[in-house]
């Protein structure tokens, strides 16, 4: 296997695998050795085919329809999918998201499953959104969740309104913290430039780490 390797001041190990090619790209802290590297490339080789083969067969995700006892990503944890009859409802319950609707079908654990993303990020995001506000120094007129292809965040400047995409509710929460303060910074600042990436430092040092994982496919 090809590994384009970069060392960089990073604090951990990351992996990617990135179209078009599926090339391997591994950045690394200085300090780690080959061998090691080697190895952690070697632990994670099934992933790294997986997403190749998906690549290159331009396979789009499988449009998953869930079935009880799947596991779905909420805040960085797997959750298993559990069906009971009864009004429509989702909720965590320990590792389970218990999903009612008064018939079984796929399409309704879906519709549950997301559901529950949007309720976890509408209950999240209002004390992140003033805690950030005030540590920036801006103020957002309006914010929204909505399920976005290409993007994590958008800002709307003159209108002073954000939205943020559903499926960072998958992801840990430092997440969604991110975006939300890089959707923030763009109130003091509209491009990605040098001063941009200068408040992103400022606010959030480790931001670079949270991109990261961000980047990186969600394991299933
Ligand atoms: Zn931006």
């Amino acid at each position: 296997m090809r590994v384009s390797l970069t060392r960089k001041r990073v604090k951990n190990l990351n992996l990617r695998v990135v179209p078009p090619s599926g090339e391997v790209r591994v950045s690394a802290p200085r300090h780690v050795s080959e061998r090691d590297i080697v190895e952690f490339v070697g632990s994670r080789k099934a992933w790294i085919l997986d997403v190749q083969q998906r690549i290159l067969t331009r396979e789009t995700p499988r449009r998953h329809s869930l079935s009880p006892g799947d596991t779905v990503p909420v805040w960085g944890s797997s959750l298993c999918i559990q069906f009971q009859r009864g009004q429509y409802a989702a909720y965590r319950d320990g590792e389970s998201l218990l999903c009612r609707a008064p018939d079984y079908n796929h399409e309704a654990l879906q519709a549950l499953y997301d559901q529950h993303l949007r309720e976890q990020m509408k209950a999240r995001i209002p004390a992140l959104l003033s805690e950030w506000e005030a540590r920036i120094g801006v103020k957002t007129q309006d914010w929204g969740v909505k399920k976005m292809k290409t993007k994590w965040g958008s800002c709307n400047i003159s209108a002073a309104r954000i939205w943020l995409n559903l499926e960072l509710a998958k992801y840990p929460e430092a997440c969604l913290e991110y975006v939300l303060v890089h959707e923030l910074v763009h109130l003091l600042e509209r491009y990605h430039n040098a001063r941009f990436y200068a408040f992103m430092d400022q606010y959030l040092p480790g931001w670079r780490q949270t991109k990261a994982v961000l980047d990186t496919p969600l394991e299933t």
